[in-house]
């Protein structure tokens, strides 16, 4: 909350603040990068076997012997769901210019170009753009279990072929198949969201990304085309704050939290079908 309440898009004043907590479990094998070398050689050291190649080539990013996915990573899945979803209902989105693809035009895509500071469109309002701080923070997700209960017994080996080779960066030159240790399915991650003055739009979206995780559409991490990455999650409680002087409003849970939920995504569908 380094941001001055001035600047949060919209908003004069900073008058709630929001905090959802949440948990995702994997309904598949997830693997989010590794950033360095050594955490290749722990996760063999762990898994204490004789591995058919000399080093595997994917093991998920532990941070103080926890599995995390970082929130930049949820982040930008929950951008690109909801990107997708107010592109089809007609909004006004961009591409952000790291997602473009050379030689590909925003507006074939039904898309803007990248949104400057001064004039956001719906997503970057609450995701951020370049530049400016948008009103939604994810935190990072840490395994509930530690590194010994929440990785896969076996290293899964895997072809790569053709597209997928591009995305297998870590294997390049290392033989024909890569060696993946990923966190097992079932694992459960826990984190939160925080923002400042969160309407029930913006609410109910990340409602509405609940719901497709239900049922499968939610993917986090690498190797995604390869049966990875699946999770489902859950909206444990949320937590309204008056802004100054700080202080509980209201906390959701339970029967509360589903009715809230409810009335903060029809407001998003509203929203959706421009009503
Ligand atoms: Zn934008």
């Amino acid at each position: 909350m380094t941001n001055a309440p001035n600047k949060v898009d919209g908003f004069h004043k900073l008058s709630t603040l929001w905090r959802i907590d949440y948990e995702v479990e994997a309904l598949e094998p997830l693997l989010t990068r590794a950033a360095y070398e050594e955490a290749k050689e722990e996760v063999a050291d762990l898994l204490g076997k004789t591995l058919p190649k000399p080093e595997l080539d994917a093991v998920p990013l532990l941070i103080e012997g926890r599995a995390v996915i970082t929130g930049n990573t949820v982040k930008g899945v929950f951008r690109h769901i909801i990107s997708a979803q107010l592109t089809e209902a007609g909004k006004i989105v961009c591409v952000q210019d790291v997602k473009k693809r050379e030689g590909v035009n925003a507006e074939d895509l039904g898309r803007r170009g990248m949104c400057g500071p001064d004039d956001p469109c719906e997503v970057c309002k609450w995701f951020g753009t370049a530049g400016r701080q948008g009103a939604l923070y994810f935190s990072m997700l840490w395994s509930k279990g530690g590194m010994e209960e929440v990785l896969a017994a076996e290293p899964i080996p895997m072809v790569a072929l053709g597209e997928d080779t591009k995305a297998l960066e870590a294997e390049k030159g290392k033989g024909k198949f890569a060696l993946l240790a990923p966190v097992k399915k079932g694992t459960v991650f826990s984190g939160w969201i925080t923002g400042d003055n969160l309407s029930e739009v913006i609410i109910g979206a990340i409602k509405e990304v609940q719901d497709m995780s239900e049922k499968g559409f939610l993917k986090l991490g690498g190797y995604k085309t390869r049966g990875f990455g699946s999770v489902k999650i859950t909206i444990k409680s949320i937590e309204k704050y008056r802004a100054a002087p700080l202080e509980l409003e209201q906390k959701y849970e339970g029967d509360e939290l589903s009715t809230f939920l409810k009335k903060c995504q029809e407001e998003y569908h509203r929203f959706l079908s421009g009503k």
